[in-house]
């Protein structure tokens, strides 16, 4: 599968995803600015080879709505690609609340995770600390592009900064 490319609103939001021609070509016309690039992948024309883009950002600020990932089970399964955030796993999936619910832990994008059924049961009414479990990644809410993009963490680490907002 081709690489996508973010692109990011003259003020830095993330607004789409596209790809790495339609990019190559806003900043060919100087539609836009190349931020980042894949540094193991290339563009080849006939004759010359090009950065393969990974950020670009646009010149001209445009409208876009804000648009939000709704708080479900399934999103965030996918937010911590349908792997448990203690150990691993891929099977047996439950939420986890990180801050246990009994101790006014809420349902919040940045207090659930996702747990396989042991670690799960292992954990109980304990905070990662306490339990002495830490989390592979920190619970954040994801933004739309995120979604949008299929993001995965470990694929696009550089996209990272502007996909936390
Ligand atoms: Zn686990």
């Amino acid at each position: 599968m081709e690489a996508k490319v973010l692109v990011l609103n003259q003020d830095y939001q993330a607004i789409s995803v596209c790809s790495p021609q339609r990019a190559f070509t806003l900043c060919y016309l100087q539609k836009a600015e190349m931020l980042d690039h894949y540094p193991h992948l290339s563009l080849r024309s006939i004759s010359r080879q090009y950065n393969y883009p990974s950020i670009i950002r646009l010149y001209t600020y445009v409208k876009v709505p804000y648009r939000k990932v709704s708080l479900s089970r399934i999103n965030v399964f996918r937010r911590d690609g349908y792997e448990c955030q203690y150990c691993g796993a891929r099977t047996n999936l439950t939420i986890d609340h990180v801050l246990p619910r009994s101790r006014g832990g809420r349902d919040t994008w940045e207090n659930l995770a996702t747990a396989c059924h042991d670690c799960n049961t292992r954990k109980g009414n304990k905070t990662p600390g306490e339990a002495c479990m830490p989390l592979l990644h920190e619970p954040f809410r994801p933004s739309f592009i995120m979604f949008l993009s299929n993001f995965t963490p470990r694929l696009h680490d550089n996209w990272r900064p502007y996909l936390m907002m």
